[in-house]
């Protein structure tokens, strides 16, 4: 059958093997850092982790510049560690999580403050405020066997060269085995699939022209600059 138009290419992402990773889906995890759970004015006790999605498209390549996105005046950073799936399965338990991940990459969970925060307080879903447009940037993919499974290390974000963001993975209430089993219990994961494991605590908004620096020990930075408006 003939096509009415060009399907979407994949969206490739880059590793340190020089070979692409093809992104499939991203998972996002919510308020996976005490600190930050309340600064967003929300208890931070052991609750069940929980995620949202964003489309594979959302993904944009560290050095990139990606567009201030319309229908938002609070267009929020947020550093994250992201895990890069490399083995399919379901149901997986936390002891057996490691062997699904591929590597690991920093990245970003650019957010529409203002709308998310209207959607959770009105009980509507997130989409609008998270699954936005160039809104997910990820740094180079380093596979496991190059940098094994990060358990501790500074994760810190820079805007315009002013420390903004300074934890440490170690802080993650939910680490990423016990992330990897959760997300696995509602969804098959496949490879391709992106976990971003939620930000630290110090989140705040961007401008046109802002530079912004995610580093996480071990890893490569994921740098982005804020452009122009996406529609006037
Ligand atoms: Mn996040």
């Amino acid at each position: 059958m003939t096509l009415l138009f060009d399907p979407q290419l994949p969206i490739v992402a880059a590793t340190t093997e020089g070979r692409g990773f093809p992104v499939r889906r991203l998972f996002c995890i919510g308020r996976n850092y005490a600190a930050h759970a309340r600064e967003m004015g929300k208890d931070p006790g052991r609750e069940p982790p929980f995620f949202f999605t964003k489309w594979a498209e959302t993904v944009v390549p560290s050095g990139a510049t990606i567009a201030y996105p319309a229908e938002t005046q609070n267009f929020h950073y947020e550093a994250e560690l992201v895990v890069a799936v490399g083995k399919a399965g379901s149901s997986i338990q936390p002891a057996e999580a490691r062997d699904h991940v591929y590597g690991y990459a920093t990245g970003l969970d650019m957010t529409r403050r203002d709308l998310q925060l209207e959607a959770r307080d009105k009980g509507r879903p997130w989409d609008t405020g998270k699954n936005v447009e160039q809104s997910a940037p990820l740094g180079l993919i380093h596979p496991a066997s190059e940098v094994g499974h990060l358990r501790r290390g500074r994760i810190a974000l820079t805007v315009n060269g002013e420390v903004k963001q300074d934890a440490d993975l170690a802080e993650l209430i939910w680490d990423v085995p016990e992330t990897v089993a959760y997300v696995s219990r509602f969804y098959q994961l496949e490879p391709g699939d992106l976990i971003y494991t939620g930000t630290p605590a110090g989140v705040g908004p961007v401008k046109e022209g802002d530079t912004i620096v995610v580093s996480i020990a071990g890893l490569s930075d994921c740098s982005i600059v804020i452009g122009p408006a996406a529609r006037d």
